[in-house]
C-alpha cells in the first residue's frame, strides 16, 4: 500500500482539536466581527481568538523545531486550516500570512535574522505576534518578474553610504501588516526594488521592517469578504532600515515564487473548506425541504445529480491539495507548478460548488439568516488572493511546463523538480509569445 491517505493518530487529534476550536471559539467571534462596519474593528475583535489559537500552537505551527516551532508538516497545517476555514476563512488567513512572512526568513535569512524573528515568533507568550508578507502594489503585482525596471515592483530601497537602505513607495493589500493597533506587525517582510536599472529577475530583494519603524503609515482596506483578517495600504516615506535587515538580495523574484508555492495548497484547502460548508448546508436542506412538493427535494434527480457533482469536486480538490502539500513536504522549496495547478483548480472549482449549492437551496440561499450569503462572499476571494489565478498562478505553471526537462510524470512519481529562473517571465510582456 504505497499510497496512503490515512491520517495518523496525531493528525486525527489535530483535526479534532482544530474542529472543536473552530466551532466553539472561532464561530461566535467571527460572526460578530464579520458584521462590524469598520474593518479594523473587525480585525481587532479577533485578537482574543488569536491568543487562544496561539495557545493551541496554530499561529506558528509551521516553524521548525530548531527555532522553537512545532515542526508541523505542510499536510498537518492543511488539516488544521481546513477545519478553521470551514467556519471562517478570514481568520486562518492571518495564520497563513504569518507563514508567508516568517518562512522567507528561514529560507533566505541570515542565522542572526532567523534567531531573532523565528525564535521570537515561536516563543510568543502574549499571543499577539504577527508577521506580514508585503508584496502587492496598487499598480499591480502580476508582472513582478517583468524584464523592464519600469514594470513590476516599484517600492524602492536605495542603498546609502554606510549600508543603510531608504524605502520610498507604497504597498497595497498586504495582510497582517498594520498589526493590531496600526503601528505595524512585529515584522513585515517587504519585497523591494534594490536596483532601479534592472528588470524583476535581477532587481528585487526583501527587507525586514520592524514594528514602529518611522515613516511607515497603514490604512485599512474595507473588503466585502474575509473581514476577519486585515489588509492595508502601506506607505513608505524615507523609511530607514539597517543593512542587516536585507535578505534575498537580487532574488526577490525567486522568493515570491517560492512563498506563493508554499501557500498554494493552503489557499486551496481554504477554498475546499468553504465549499464543504456550503455543501453540508445544501445537503441538509435537500434532505428536509420539500419545495411544497410531496417529499424532500433530494428525491428529484436534478438535485441528486448536482449534489453528487458538488461532492466529487470537493473530494477532488481536497486530495489534490493534500498531494501538493505532501509533495512539498517531500521536496521542500519545489512543487511550483503543482501548487499553481492546485490553487487555480480549487479557487475556481470551489467557487462553482458554492454557486451550485445555492442553486440547490433555491431562493432561500439569498436570505442572510442562512449561511449561503457568507459562503458566496468568501468564495469570491479564492481565485483573486494569494497570487491571482489568472496571471501569477497560471504563469508559474506555464513556465514550468514550457521547460524541456519537465515531464508530466513528475508529480505522479513524486520526483524532485527544482524551479529555475528560466521558468519565470512568461506572459509578462503583453502579446509576446515566449516559448
Ligand atoms: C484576503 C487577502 C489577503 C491578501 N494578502 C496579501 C498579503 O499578505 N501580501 C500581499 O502582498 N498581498 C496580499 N493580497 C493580494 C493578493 O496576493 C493578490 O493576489 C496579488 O496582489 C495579485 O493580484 P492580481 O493577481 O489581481 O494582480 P494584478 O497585478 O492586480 O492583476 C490584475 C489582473 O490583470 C490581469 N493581468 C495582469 N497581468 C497579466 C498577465 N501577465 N497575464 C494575464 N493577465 C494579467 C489579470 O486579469 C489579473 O487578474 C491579499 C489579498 C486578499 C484579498
Amino acid at each position: 500500500m504505497p499510497i496512503d491517505f490515512d491520517l495518523t493518530p496525531d493528525q486525527r487529534k489535530l483535526k479534532d482539536t482544530a474542529r472543536e476550536f473552530a466551532r466553539e471559539v472561532l464561530r461566535p467571534a467571527a460572526e460578530h466581527a464579520d458584521a462590524l462596519p469598520d474593518p479594523q474593528d473587525a480585525f481587532r475583535a479577533m485578537k482574543p481568538v488569536y491568543a487562544q489559537a496561539a495557545a493551541l500552537g496554530f499561529t506558528t505551527m509551521f516553524l521548525p523545531r530548531e527555532y522553537g516551532g512545532a515542526g508541523a508538516s505542510n499536510v498537518d497545517f492543511l488539516l488544521a486550516i481546513e477545519e478553521l476555514c470551514a467556519v471562517d476563512p478570514g481568520f486562518p488567513t492571518v495564520l497563513l500570512v504569518n507563514g508567508l512572512g516568517l518562512l522567507p526568513v528561514l529560507w533566505y535569512g541570515t542565522e542572526s535574522q532567523r534567531e531573532t524573528w523565528l525564535r521570537s515568533a515561536a516563543a510568543d507568550t502574549t499571543g499577539d505576534f504577527l508577521a506580514g508578507w508585503v508584496v502587492s502594489e496598487r499598480g499591480g503585482t502580476a508582472n513582478f518578474d517583468h524584464p523592464s525596471p519600469q514594470a513590476g515592483i516599484q517600492l524602492v530601497a536605495d542603498r546609502r553610504p554606510g549600508g543603510e537602505y531608504v524605502l520610498n513607495g507604497e504597498k497595497h493589500w498586504p495582510c497582517n501588516a498594520g498589526g493590531w493597533d496600526l503601528r505595524g506587525a512585529d515584522v513585515n517582510v517587504c519585497v523591494v526594488r534594490t536596483d532601479r536599472t534592472r528588470g524583476g529577475q535581477e532587481a528585487l530583494s526583501a527587507v525586514l521592517v520592524e514594528r514602529g519603524t518611522p515613516g511607515v503609515r497603514y490604512e485599512v482596506i474595507d473588503k466585502m469578504a474575509h473581514r476577519t483578517c486585515q489588509n492595508v495600504t502601506m506607505t513608505f516615506r524615507d523609511v530607514r532600515v539597517p543593512e542587516e535587515n536585507l535578505l534575498a538580495r537580487g532574488e526577490g523574484d525567486l522568493l515570491i515564487n517560492r512563498a506563493f508555492t508554499w501557500s498554494s495548497p493552503i489557499a486551496s484547502i481554504a477554498a475546499v473548506a468553504v465549499a464543504r460548508g456550503a455543501y453540508e448546508f445544501a445537503l441538509k436542506w435537500a434532505r428536509t425541504f420539500t419545495g411544497a412538493g410531496s417529499g424532500p427535494i433530494i428525491a428529484h434527480q436534478a438535485v441528486g445529480h448536482l449534489l453528487a457533482e458538488v461532492a466529487a469536486r470537493i473530494e477532488a480538490g481536497r486530495y489534490l491539495s493534500w498531494k501538493a502539500a505532501h509533495y512539498m513536504d517531500r521536496h521542500p522549496g519545489q512543487g511550483h507548478a503543482l501548487g499553481a495547478m492546485d490553487k487555480t483548480f480549487c479557487g475556481e472549482a470551489m467557487q462553482r460548488v458554492v454557486v451550485d449549492c445555492m442553486r440547490i437551496v433555491g431562493v432561500n440561499a439569498l436570505d442572510r439568516k442562512f449561511p449561503m450569503e457568507k459562503y458566496f462572499r468568501e468564495s469570491m476571494v479564492f481565485p483573486l488572493y494569494d497570487a491571482g489565478n489568472l496571471a501569477m498562478q497560471r504563469r508559474r505553471a506555464w513556465g514550468v511546463m514550457a521547460d524541456a526537462s519537465f515531464s508530466p510524470d513528475v508529480f505522479a512519481d513524486s520526483d524532485p523538480f527544482p524551479f529555475t529562473r528560466a521558468m519565470e517571465g512568461f506572459g509578462t510582456v503583453a502579446g509576446e509569445r515566449r516559448p
